[in-house]
């Protein structure tokens, strides 16, 4: 029998719905009062929610309840309380209070901080985040929360997120009064991200340390197959996978999580979720949260979920689209070209303070989705280039182009604007919006940030988008304000016109996986960081500081503990690749290696013996190629130790700026080498020998 979907739907969910059954009516409008306009929440009101949520999550069979965060980990965290309190005559009761709601103080000291927070005062405390609703999993009440230090510094990726969310309202709210629309008082965020992830068979995945360590694998030679017949891509659902999607589906819709397409992806055992788009906030953790259920329920049909953006070399890997768009709380999204030429002049604002934003934080930008798994997929043909760059399409471009040179626009039906541009009075959505290639593509009524690895929290990348647009808002703002009002059309127009001048660098509408882009973009003067420490040598940047620090998404002291903890992150996760590289070979490869070139001697001597005559000149070439691999990964290793030794030391007594530039110039490159060696011997030796699955079996059993 079909499942009666719309009363799943957010059946796990403390939503509006049951906020309005359960509390009381001054409650309840307090309560959206605080969701709607982040007005502060009196204790009693707090008080009283918490007593309904308890019911509400009691009913519906919790017996405990936590504060949910996002630390620095790139994971989530959680820890859990029983609602019981003991009463007398050895009774227990069923208690939550507001305060309880409110607040919590877990031990923050094992969480990363970057030095922000001296372990002796370890007092960090979680904040309820209203505007996230609380939902039940495993029994327990989950309450979205920011993490913070004593002292106030943001300890996780919700905080920033979360303030840039009202630096972003506040100056499109400024700029739209100055457009003369009044009826706006806050502008949301929305995001809709699209996820990719990988399926294998989970015995197989069982038997590979570097799948099990580093969530991708570390050697394996090609399988015959690839990606090159094309033949996945929004290929037929196979009946494994598919019985995993409809499971998935319906555990994130319990939780108001609108999955809605869902389909196979370029790479085999490749696939990819999107969901409908939310408010910023709400779209982080339902990324979160979509990102565990999809390991979760993958391990109930034997199968596991690969979130990392390079599990194999050879074919794509994943990655996550960030679509991103404005919307007022009158409705409309800022994005919308809009249907007449009023519209239009608020759309171009926006459209050119995004151009603005991106170019002058491009490096932000980048170092938002930094990460050693990403800067596998960034520039090698599959991903967009680590070259931000925006794509507009031919339309647009050329709309700007005409507000620039003051020239007639348009083959088709055209409106003049009041500023003396012509433009398309519904602009329509452009049929090249599917240049695959561009990290930052204009599509219809949104922006699509195509450079996020699979596995990394969309919060930053939000963020720097958020800020960086409040930034190019607020100078716009200064340069119109003075202008004189009764000529505020021909200021916008000029505006827009020096704007456009100055940031056209970034645009580019052409193919961003050619060789020649890179070059242009070198001319043009973009920025092009191919890895995470280059990239991260930015981040502290006096220009990024002041972005930052101006809008109070981070204090100085932040930003300098972020830079550390991403650095530290990096030079641990090659670190670890490094460690189980070595183990596989030595533990694992190198005993197989040697035992078939023994085979194969055993059998030319045999062979020999018994005809002196016969040649076995093929063994003995075989036996010498298998050798000489053992001979030079024997060496690679001992030489891998020592690197790896001295990004140790370095990580100690050095900075760990130094040791990440050691990971990427001298450790990772040597990891390559023994790869090359490894994957070259892998396909003489055969399969029952071999000590962990290969490519063809990992890749085409499920
Ligand atoms: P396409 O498939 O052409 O890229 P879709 O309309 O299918 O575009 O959208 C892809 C993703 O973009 C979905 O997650 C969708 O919810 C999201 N999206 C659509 N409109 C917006 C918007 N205004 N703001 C943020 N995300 C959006
Ligand atoms: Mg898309």
């Amino acid at each position: 029998m079909a499942k009666d979907i719309p009363t799943l739907y957010g059946s796990l969910v403390f939503n509006d719905k049951v906020m309005r059954n359960k509390l009381p009516k001054d409650v309840y409008k307090a309560l959206r009062k605080t969701i709607e306009n982040g007005t502060h929440l009196e204790l009693d009101v707090a008080n009283s929610v918490a007593v309904a949520m308890k019911e509400w999550a009691v009913e519906n069979g919790a017996t405990h309840y936590t504060h949910w965060f996002q630390p620095m980990t790139g994971f989530t965290a959680e820890k859990h309380d029983s609602f019981i309190s003991p009463a007398e005559g050895g009774e227990v009761i069923m208690e939550f209070s507001g305060k309880e709601l409110v607040k919590g103080e877990p031990d923050a000291s094992s969480f990363p901080s970057g030095g922000l927070r001296a372990t002796f005062e370890a007092r960090g405390y979680t904040a309820w985040d209203p505007t996230s609703p609380a939902f039940i999993k495993d029994r327990t009440l989950y309450i979205p929360t920011a993490f913070c230090s004593y002292s106030g510094e943001a300890l996780d990726k919700k905080t920033p997120l979360l303030r840039s969310m009202e630096a972003l309202s506040h100056e499109a709210v400024k700029m739209l009064k100055l457009l003369g629309r009044d009826d706006v008082t806050s502008v949301s965020t929305t995001v809709g991200p699209e996820q990719e992830y990988f399926l294998v068979d989970k015995e197989l995945y069982n038997k590979r340390r570097d799948l099990i360590f580093c969530g991708r694998t570390l050697i394996g030679a090609p399988a015959p197959k690839g990606q090159e017949m094309e033949d996945h891509y929004f290929g037929a659902l196979k009946p494994r996978v598919s019985e995993y999607m409809h499971e998935l589906d319906e555990e994130l819709w319990k939780l108001s999580i609108p999955a809605k397409t869902k389909h196979n992806e370029v790479a085999p055992a490749q696939h990819e979720l999107a969901p409908v788009f939310e408010t910023a906030n709400v779209a982080v953790d339902h990324n979160q949260l979509t990102m565990e259920l999809m390991k979760k329920i993958a391990d109930k049909h034997g199968l596991v979920c690969l979130l990392h953006e390079k599990p194999f070399e050879g074919i794509n890997g994943s990655g996550k689209h960030n679509n991103w768009s404005l919307t007022t709380n009158a409705g409309d999204n800022l994005l919308n070209p809009g249907k007449t030429p009023a519209e239009n002049v608020q759309f171009l604002v926006f459209l050119m303070a995004v151009i603005k934003a991106v170019d002058d934080y491009a490096d932000l930008m980048r170092i938002s989705v930094v990460g050693a798994g990403n800067d596998h997929r960034l520039g090698g043909n599959e991903a967009p280039p680590a070259i931000v760059s925006i794509f507009l399409g031919d339309e647009l471009t050329a709309i700007l182009k005409s507000i620039e040179n003051d020239t007639y626009f348009g083959t088709q039906e055209t409106v003049q604007l009041e500023t003396g541009a012509h433009v398309l009075p519904h602009f329509t959505k452009d049929t090249t919006d599917r240049n695959r290639t561009s990290p930052f593509a204009f599509t219809g009524n949104k922006f699509e940030f195509r450079m996020l690895g699979s596995s990394t929290s969309v919060a930053n990348p939000n963020m720097v988008l958020n800020a960086a647009v409040a930034e190019a808002l607020h100078q716009f703002y200064l340069e119109l304000s003075e202008a004189d009002p009764e000529h505020m059309t021909e200021a916008v127009h000029a505006m827009i016109k020096r704007a456009i001048k100055k940031h056209k660098k970034v645009i580019f509408n052409g193919n961003g996986y050619t060789e020649a882009w890179v070059e242009e973009a070198k001319a043009r003067g973009l920025y092009n960081l191919v890895s995470t420490p280059e990239a991260l040598a930015q981040f502290t940047s006096d220009k990024n500081v002041k972005l930052l620090t101006d809008y109070h998404i981070f204090t100085k002291e932040e930003i300098f503990s972020r830079y550390e903890i991403l650095l530290e992150n990096y030079v641990k996760t090659i670190e670890i690749e490094a460690k189980t590289l070595h183990e596989m070979l030595a533990k694992d490869f190198l005993p197989a290696l040697s035992t078939y070139s023994a085979h194969v001697a055993q059998n030319a001597a045999a062979k020999k013996a018994f005809m002196p005559a016969i040649s076995t000149a093929a063994e003995e070439a075989l036996v010498t190629e298998l050798s000489g691999a053992y001979e030079s990964l024997s060496s690679g290793l001992e030489g891998l130790e020592t690197v790896l030794a001295s990004v140790q030391a370095k990580a100690e007594s050095d900075t760990m700026q130094n040791a990440a530039n050691m990971c990427l110039n001298e450790l990772l490159p040597l990891m390559d080498v023994l790869r090359k060696t490894a994957d070259a011997a892998e396909v003489k030796i055969p399969d029952e020998l071999l000590p962990y699955p290969t490519y063809d079996q990992l890749l085409f059993s499920v």
